[in-house]
């Protein structure tokens, strides 16, 4: 099946015009290594390399081509050609410990990034960190299990929200002291062993969960589910993005929100479009907002150029696609952009400070509970 009506939709294509940087010229060249016709090279993993993973083309697929299986498939294969520089591998490790990863980004602000070889030296600056604290367990009639992963000291706004909100509905939550990254930025890297030591720990911790467990950033989400599709062993609990729990669990004459005349533009992440398919329930929670215009960020199918660790390896295309973010976030003339992710909100706050505040859906709704 070679259709073609995947093209429009890829990011890499649309601004090349290659065949080889499209996902169906990627798919015929992971055809052909895994027929034998083509060795795995350095050239043929700059082709798969400069895929951001966005999932677009799959979206588009009629015959549902499950491409980010054979992507992540084709990554661990080519990880050798050529090894990717010991400086990732040192930010992969980092991944490992939440408190090791807020003190690299901190260092990075510092501006001691530049210090480091690669295009890690050219790293624009990063936003500021806001405030952290360890959230404890709440007592409530539902249970249900967070999952933090590694980013949670980088957005403290965003776990502070999603408690407030959990416990302001009676939930009892939990949050299990052995969980981990997800794996995400070790898969997007090759690094199948330590992509499976980190789902192993994960599913450890979450072993006794009486609830659903639910994530809060669609990127670590999406991976969670990825596990699954590829056949590996599943996760004890079912996994859910945030937005889609309490879209589904909470009706709307629950909510009792204040009223926030603004207008709030819903930057859709792709991991929360196209792998989880649940774009659709940031806009039904923030309906509940009275008085709050809830619009779709223009061209919100194309991929802001995150994608993990995309920033960091793929600078010129990453940013090319954050300058077309940035003037679809300007057009739109929005009072607050919300994006379910933490990585496309880094890559759009990146290198500049952002005249509209990019938050987590759920810092505007936490902000709005009350009697209305
Ligand atoms: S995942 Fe995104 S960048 Fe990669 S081939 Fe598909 S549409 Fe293109
Ligand atoms: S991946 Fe799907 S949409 Fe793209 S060329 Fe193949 S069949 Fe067509």
């Amino acid at each position: 099946m070679a259709c073609g009506l995947c093209l429009p939709t890829c990011p890499t294509y649309q601004r090349t015009a290659d065949e080889s940087e499209s996902p169906r010229g990627r798919i015929a060249l992971m055809r052909a290594v895994a027929a034998g016709q083509l060795k795995p090279s350095a050239v043929l993993k700059a082709h798969i390399d400069h895929c951001l993973g966005c999932q677009a083309c799959e979206a588009a697929c009629p015959s549902r081509v499950p491409y980010g299986v054979l992507l992540a498939d084709a990554r661990a294969l080519l990880a050798a050609q050529p090894p990717r520089p010991r400086v990732y591998h040192t930010l992969l490790r980092a991944t490992q410990s939440p408190r090791l990863l807020a003190l690299a980004y901190d260092a990075a602000r510092t501006g001691l990034a530049r210090l480091l070889p690669g295009p890690l030296a050219a790293l624009p600056a990063l936003p500021p960190r806001p405030a952290y604290r360890r959230p404890r367990a709440t007592a409530g009639n539902r249970p249900v299990s967070l999952f933090l992963g590694c980013t949670a000291r980088l957005e403290g706004d965003t776990l502070a929200a999603a408690m407030t909100i959990l416990r302001h509905h009676g939930f009892a939550v939990s949050i299990p002291r052995q969980q981990g990254c997800c794996g995400a930025l070790a898969r997007h890297a090759g690094d199948t062993g330590l992509g499976e030591r980190q789902e192993r720990r994960n599913r450890r911790a979450f072993a006794d969960s009486a609830g659903p467990v639910i994530g809060l950033a669609s990127g670590c989400t999406a991976q969670l589910h990825a596990d699954r599709a590829h056949g590996r062993p599943r996760f004890p609990a079912a996994v859910l993005d945030i937005h889609r729990f309490l879209a589904d669990e909470l009706p709307a004459a629950s909510w009792r929100l204040k009223s926030l005349p603004k207008t709030i533009a819903v930057h859709e992440p792709c991991s929360l479009r196209n792998a989880l398919q649940s774009a659709d329930s940031v806009y039904t929670l923030l309906r509940h907002i009275p008085d709050a215009r809830i619009v779709s960020l223009p061209d919100n199918k194309t991929c802001c150029g995150g994608a993990g660790d995309y920033f960091l390896r793929e600078p010129a295309m990453a940013t090319a696609l954050r300058t077309a973010k940035r003037s679809a976030i300007a057009d739109i003339e929005a009072d607050i952009v919300v994006s379910a992710n933490i990585g496309c909100r880094l890559q759009m706050r990146l290198g500049e400070t952002s005249p509209v505040p990019i938050i987590h859906p759920l810092v505007v709704l936490a902000g709005q509970l009350g009697e209305a």
